[in-house]
């Protein structure tokens, strides 16, 4: 990981909602070209984490490096304008709008030509020849693999260099699953640099270049994929065990796994569109 220099860093991050404090002095960081995933239970601070360094959340104290620029202070348009694209959960799309309208105003962030957008969509579509096939579709007749491609190929019209993900994997068949985490292989060696927030621990590690694990919105694991022996000692962390060098050495809050998924408000306008 040495060789290459980052593209994003969020460094000591603290952020929240209002008087609720939720990441705590959190870093992560991002390369061309590689898959950093974000792990962590449910409530940990991974989706604030992302809407954090979008522009979303502001925040309280840390700051946010993109291609060595500190963005902390600029607004989330700006941000995606300038690269940084984002991938909700829950795959936000407009539902009666066809295929090929999604994806075009996925596009409206860094161009207003329709002809520029057209030939965008046209690369998309080579991409993935299933949104091609369906361009005429309303979005809200795509199956949830399809619609979760739909999302990927939106973010992507707006020419990213950084995509962050969240919980791509949310609610689908494990073979489609298997499908998302090709696209976002073939994406990194695209040079695209990827930040991948999930809870399908296993699948993303056999993807993952470098691996941050977030417990009550601080980390407690950061390091080289390949330096990651066991996804079990991954969970433990989940748990608050904290540091993989004392394995065993429990401590910290646990967080029930099983935790509901919390309601978070949808973001105004969402501004990465
Ligand atoms: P999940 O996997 O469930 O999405 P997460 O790690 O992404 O979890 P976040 O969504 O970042 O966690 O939530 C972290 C904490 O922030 C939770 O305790 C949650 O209740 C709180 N939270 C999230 N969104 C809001 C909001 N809009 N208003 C208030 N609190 C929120």
């Amino acid at each position: 990981m040495t060789d290459v220099e980052p593209i994003l860093v969020a460094d000591s991050l603290s952020s929240g909602y209002g008087d609720i404090q939720v990441l705590w002095g959190a870093s992560v960081t991002v390369w061309p070209g590689r898959i950093s995933v974000l792990l962590g239970s449910n409530g940990a601070g991974k989706s604030t984490m992302l809407r954090t360094i979008s522009g979303l959340n502001r925040a309280t104290s840390g700051r946010v490096t993109y291609r060595g620029r500190d963005i902390t202070g600029e607004s989330a348009p700006k941000r995606a304008r300038d690269g940084i694209a984002y991938v909700m959960e829950g795959k936000r799309l407009f539902h009666a709008r066809t295929v090929e309208e999604n994806l075009m105003l996925g596009g409206y962030t860094r161009s207003r030509s329709r002809r520029t957008l057209r030939g965008r969509a046209g690369g998309i579509y080579e991409k993935f020849p299933m949104l091609g096939e369906r361009r005429s579709v309303r979005a809200g007749a795509l199956s949830g693999g399809q619609q979760q491609m739909l999302a990927i190929g939106q973010a992507l019209m707006s020419e990213p260099a950084v995509l962050m993900l969240d919980e791509p994997s949310g609610g689908l068949a494990p073979a489609i699953v298997k499908d998302v985490f090709r696209i976002v292989e073939e994406l990194r060696a695209e040079g695209l640099g990827v930040l991948l927030v999930e809870q399908a621990a296993e699948q993303a590690l056999a993807i993952a270049d470098h691996v941050t694990v977030l417990n009550v919105g601080k980390v407690v694991i950061d390091r080289p994929a390949d330096q990651v022996e066991d996804v079990s000692v991954i969970r433990s962390a989940y748990l608050g065990m904290g540091d993989l060098e004392t394995p065993g050495a429990r401590g910290g809050q646990a967080q029930p796994e099983d935790q509901p998924t919390p309601p978070v408000d949808p973001a105004p306008g969402d501004e990465t569109r």
